[in-house]
């Protein structure tokens, strides 16, 4: 029997060894190589590193007194705690709580030398460490939350802080049990081999799993600002020709499969080239960061308004032809003459010419429909500048041909 028990604490040991030194090196990894969440990923590296001696050193009789390897076990497990809650502090832009941290990790420390080491007492160091644990856990499930199910979403958050409260559970029943002493709970029966070896095996795997929750979190934040940056223009945030043709090519077959009418709108800049001559560059592009910060307020919510090209912007007005349609352009348009951009010494006014092509029956192909908003903006052009030219309709187009 005994026997069976060494065996099984060596394998634990191996596993504890293994696992950890393999989240230590991803975390290290992720935040010195790929510099991702680099602050966030080094207090993570940190809180792996800690958690695995800590997890060690209790079946490391090699390395001195019980009651020394407990107390330094029971140290390093609070300093594990408060570097993830403060990794996640940065990763997720919350007010830092370094003095409670500081004040946590300092006191606990002392209070093991000093007390617990001293007087033999651990059950004491093992119930501050574990009280320290649920505090600092709990609170970062609380504060994290939120902030998790905003930029990510429910389930992520919910799987985040499920996984702090089983943790802070685990430590409850660890206090609750040292504070306890004439209480029989049931694991009281337990050998202590037994209940040690159960106590490691969960402390081991909720360790792994936070080292994995976190992952995923981190990789799910790239991803996103990866999907982010290959859907939006970089100096306009807008939407840019590769997405909005996606979502043309959506609406179109919506319109194809079940007859939803749209309309596309070919924005362009006027006489946008003098002044880039005449005010250089950067005026230019102010211009273009304030037209399309105006077609996007003043769009509706459904609507969806992208940088098609240069100076050029292409918007989808799903739900709406014709005569509403007309009147949103032209709502864009009056918008855009209202724009005064202060620049140097003078203000410069700006205004749009728009090509407008309605989708309000299948059988027209997309480049078709683009092809009459781009000659309706060409006339816009060619009349005078400063409209909107709806493009004759295909069917009517189709009997005069
Ligand atoms: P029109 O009224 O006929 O449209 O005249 P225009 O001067 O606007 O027409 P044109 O298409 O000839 O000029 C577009 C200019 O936009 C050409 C290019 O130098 C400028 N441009 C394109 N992209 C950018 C950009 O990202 N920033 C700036 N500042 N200028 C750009
Ligand atoms: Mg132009
Ligand atoms: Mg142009």
């Amino acid at each position: 029997d005994h026997a069976v028990i060494m065996e099984a604490r060596h394998l634990l040991l191996a596993f504890i060894l293994l696992t950890h030194c393999l989240t230590t090196t991803m975390w290290w990894v992720a935040g010195s190589w790929l510099g991702l969440s680099r602050k966030a990923a080094r207090h993570w590296m940190l809180a792996s590193l800690a958690n695995g001696m800590a997890l060690a050193l209790p079946l490391l009789p090699e390395l001195g007194s019980e009651a020394m390897r407990i107390a330094l076990a029971s140290s390093l497990v609070v300093l594990g705690a408060t570097s993830l809650r403060r990794g996640l502090q940065f990763f997720l832009k919350l007010r830092l709580t370094d003095v409670m941290h500081t004040v946590m990790a300092v006191g606990i420390t002392l209070f093991n030398i000093t007390v617990c080491l001293r007087l033999g007492w651990y059950t004491a160091g093992v119930v501050a460490s574990s009280l320290a644990m649920c505090l600092v856990l709990g609170r970062t499930a609380k504060e994290t939350f939120q902030p998790l199910r905003t930029e990510f979403n429910a389930v992520t958050a919910w799987m985040h802080s499920g996984m702090l409260s089983l943790a802070v559970a685990v430590f409850a029943v660890v206090a609750i049990t040292g504070m306890t002493p004439s209480v029989h709970w049931p694991w009281r029966s337990w050998s202590s081999e037994m209940s040690e070896f159960i106590f490691a095996f969960a402390s081991v795997a909720m360790s792994i799993l936070a080292s994995f929750v976190l992952g995923y979190i981190v990789v799910m934040r790239l991803v996103r600002r990866l999907e982010h940056l290959s859907h939006h223009d970089a100096l306009t945030g807008l939407l840019n020709r590769r997405a909005i043709e996606y979502l043309l090519d959506r609406e179109d077959q919506r319109l194809q499969r079940f007859g939803d009418p749209y309309t596309v709108l070919l924005v362009d800049i006027d006489h946008f080239k003098r002044i880039n001559d005449r005010l250089g560059h950067a005026a230019g592009d102010a211009v273009l960061c304030a037209v399309s910060r105006t077609l996007q307020a003043k769009a509706r919510e459904v609507d969806r308004v992208a940088r098609y090209g240069g100076e050029e912007f292409c918007i989808l007005l799903p739900h709406t032809v014709h005569d509403g349609a007309l009147q949103a352009a032209e709502r864009l348009r009056e918008a855009v003459c209202q724009i005064n951009i202060p620049w140097g010494d003078e203000h410069i006014a700006v205004s749009i010419s728009t090509g407008l092509a309605c989708a309000d029956a299948p059988g027209e192909t997309l480049q078709a429909l683009l092809k009459r908003a781009d000659e309706a903006l060409y006339q816009a052009k060619a009349e005078g500048r400063n409209r909107v030219v709806m493009a004759a309709d295909r069917v009517n187009r189709s009997r005069q041909a």
